[in-house]
């Protein structure tokens, strides 16, 4: 894409109003738009990281065997009723609307009941089960504390993962396989070793449900870490009981802040007993599915992403969800020579399939390069009278801030090499 073709701009100023670092550091790079608080638009740079993302989680959602729909946000009041959970004082988040007629619905705050409505349809005999579905869809939450920027909306994205099983022992089996694919997306979004596996509460139907968190002080959670283990014990439940069941020692862990970037929850028939989804074994007998949950916060990464991989000049992209992979930047002269030549090196390179950021724009080099750094893309060429005259480009890594000079071969190889 063309720098001087794309609609948003950097800004010096994020709004007054805006508290976190990462809505600050991707409203000035021109990521998201601010409308109000805890509710934000993704703009042509931050929509291409978060399909990025997203590409991420379904690839591995995909692997473990789940199957893609898109539910609807706007929801039966009935199928809540029938969770008990339509109430505001059970569920303190809703967002309700009315119809003309003064029919009540609500906006998806989650979406285990519909689903488990909708699976009636299709699940009657050990024969269709197991099943997993999972989606991504807008959430909405009237959060009360909307201050972390993207990493809480009251509007937001979520991945959301549903399990139907015949039998205790095959859903804890794949239980294991979505902790599994959920430590892989973290580690392939470049968050992996600052994110614990982590013990919360469970539940009536298990003991724990796991976390996945996030180290950093943007975080609003407090976890207790056992380093050696890799694993760590939400605050909310840390006692004599759990160090027990966990094996671990009190004086080994260590507190830190952290987010919760995704959540793995084993419900057991709390919702099939509700929606009576049972299913006819194979000795003829009427049994209950056993459900579990499990859910990713695409924009809560991003955020994650924005807080702990940035620096003081900028957002630092991993290769995997940047926006782009390269950032050209043409320092144009008076004869035209380096505009001539960026364009074709441009075309060249989009042709081959790598992602051009290409800041064709009339600005001094100064803002332009302080532009890229807010931006992030992991690698930068830049073209100057200069480099021309010396057959190369100047190539630098965002992340480690290294330059070097390279031939234009050179710098096709270096991105013809693909992002895990
Ligand atoms: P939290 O404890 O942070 O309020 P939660 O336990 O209510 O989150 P879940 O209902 O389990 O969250 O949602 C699954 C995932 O969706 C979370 O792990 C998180 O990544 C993401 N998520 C939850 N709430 C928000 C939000 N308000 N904004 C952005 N992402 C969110
Ligand atoms: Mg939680």
């Amino acid at each position: 894409m063309r720098q001087s073709f794309l609609f948003t701009k950097t800004r010096k100023e994020a709004p007054k109003d805006e508290v976190a670092q990462n809505a600050k550091l991707l409203i000035r790079a021109g990521f998201i738009h601010k409308e109000m608080a805890g509710v934000y638009s993704y703009l042509p740079l931050g929509l291409r990281v978060m399909e990025k993302i997203v590409g991420v989680i379904r690839e591995e959602m995909n692997a473990i065997g789940g199957q893609e729909v898109t539910l609807t946000a706007l929801q039966d009041k009935k199928v809540w009723e029938t969770s008990g959970r339509w109430d505001d004082s059970v569920l303190d988040v809703w967002f309700k609307t009315k119809l003309k007629n003064d029919t009540e619905l609500g906006l998806g705050t989650t979406h285990e009941e519909q689903l488990t409505a909708l699976m009636k349809d299709y699940i009657a005999s050990y024969r269709d089960l197991p099943r997993y579905v999972y989606q991504f869809q807008t959430k909405f939450r009237n959060e009360t504390r909307a201050k972390s920027g993207i990493m809480r909306g009251r509007e937001f994205m979520m991945k959301d993962l549903y399990s139907f099983s015949a039998d205790q022992e095959s859903h804890d089996v794949f239980y294991e396989k979505t902790k599994q694919a959920y430590s892989r997306v973290f580690a392939r979004l470049g968050l992996g070793d600052r994110t614990y596996v982590t013990f919360a509460s469970g539940g009536s139907f298990s003991k724990y449900s796991h976390e996945f968190q996030t180290v950093t002080d943007a975080g609003e959670d407090s976890i207790f870490i056992d380093e050696k283990k890799k694993i760590a014990v939400n605050k909310e439940v840390l006692n004599d009981e759990v160090l027990k069941d966990l094996s671990i020692k009190r004086i080994d862990l260590v507190e830190k802040k952290a987010v919760e970037v995704g959540n793995i929850f084993s419900l057991g028939i709390r919702f099939s007993d509700a929606f009576e989804l049972n299913f006819v074994a194979s000795d003829g007998s009427k049994k209950p599915v056993i459900m579990g949950s499990y859910g990713i916060g695409p924009g809560r990464l991003m955020g994650t992403i924005a807080e702990v991989l940035s620096d003081a000049n900028g957002l630092v992209w991993p290769e995997v969800v940047a926006p782009f992979r390269l950032h050209l930047i043409a320092l144009f002269d008076k004869e035209g020579k380096v505009k001539t030549y960026t364009d074709e090196l441009y075309q060249e390179l989009t042709e081959q399939g790598v992602e051009v950021l290409y800041d064709d724009r009339d600005q001094r080099a100064g803002e332009k390069f302080a532009d890229a750094d807010l931006i992030g893309i992991p690698y930068r060429a830049i073209v100057s009278d200069k480099t021309l005259a010396e057959r190369v480009v100047e190539f630098k890594d965002r992340k480690t801030g290294d330059v070097t000079k390279i031939s234009e071969t050179e710098l096709q190889k270096i991105l013809a090499k693909k992002a895990n």
